[in-house]
């Protein structure tokens, strides 16, 4: 089962991916996670992602499609994967396509997220992210806190805000969403295989209540 999550910046993907993962027993791998990993780790590709992303704009398609397909040929991943924040243009779409198909596989699901833009700014300024790297519980401070102040309530580790999530980055990584990431939604459609869903305070509807709803429409 390959499922891939689309959505801009702030809109649950992560949220969302964290449940089905514990709920289907798949893995769920984000291309921001590994970028982040590296930057902490100050590899090569850590130096190169973290000049792109300080910015908002998207780590180029040659670097992020390797990543990837890399990824594929682990044996955590040979039952299924969920693709969290990749692809997130038409190239990686149209890459993704032919890498599965290479393996025999395709894409079978594909989560479309959609939050209202003032939401989103104010779910990214609050939101924190568990820095056990086996755990990345998302939380936020206003909607879905934790029991204790800057602790995670399912591993105990420490919260930690990303450097990205910023008013400033979060302008430009919504304009890059909506030129870049935003025609998958029509590349999707077609396939038949697209499930949208409004994430928003406004009709009571989180995260979690959308990943409940993803495992009911899979059942
Ligand atoms: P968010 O969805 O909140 O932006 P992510 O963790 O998915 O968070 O991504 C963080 C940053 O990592 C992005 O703003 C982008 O710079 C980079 N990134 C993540 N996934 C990709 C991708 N598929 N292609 C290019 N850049 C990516
Ligand atoms: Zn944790």
């Amino acid at each position: 089962m390959v499922i891939v999550m689309l959505g801009a910046p702030g809109t649950g993907k992560g949220t969302v991916a964290g449940i089905l993962k514990d709920e289907l027993k798949i893995p769920q791998v984000s291309t921001g996670d590994i970028f982040r990993k590296h930057i902490k780790e100050g590899t090569e590709l850590g130096k190169l992602a973290e000049s792109y992303i300080s910015k908002g704009n998207l780590v180029p398609d040659e670097v992020t499609n390797g990543i990837v397909e890399s990824r594929l040929d682990d044996s955590d991943v040979k039952n299924g994967i969920i693709l969290d924040g990749y692809p997130r243009t038409v190239n990686q779409a149209e890459e993704l396509d032919k890498m599965l198909e290479k393996r025999e596989k395709k894409v079978d699901l594909v989560v479309n997220l959609t939050t209202p833009e003032e939401e989103i700014v104010e779910r990214i300024v609050n939101r924190r992210i568990c820095s056990n790297h086996d755990c990345k519980t998302v939380y936020n401070l206003i909607l879905n806190p934790p029991k204790e102040e800057g602790i995670c309530d399912k591993c105990g580790c420490n919260l930690i805000q990303r450097k990205d999530d910023t008013i400033e980055t979060v302008k430009s990584r919504l304009d890059n969403y909506f030129k870049q990431t935003s025609p998958l939604v029509e590349y999707y459609e077609k396939t038949g295989k697209l499930f949208s869903a409004v994430v928003s305070q406004s009709i009571n509807k989180l995260g979690k209540d959308v990943a409940k709803d993803i495992i009911d429409f899979l059942n």
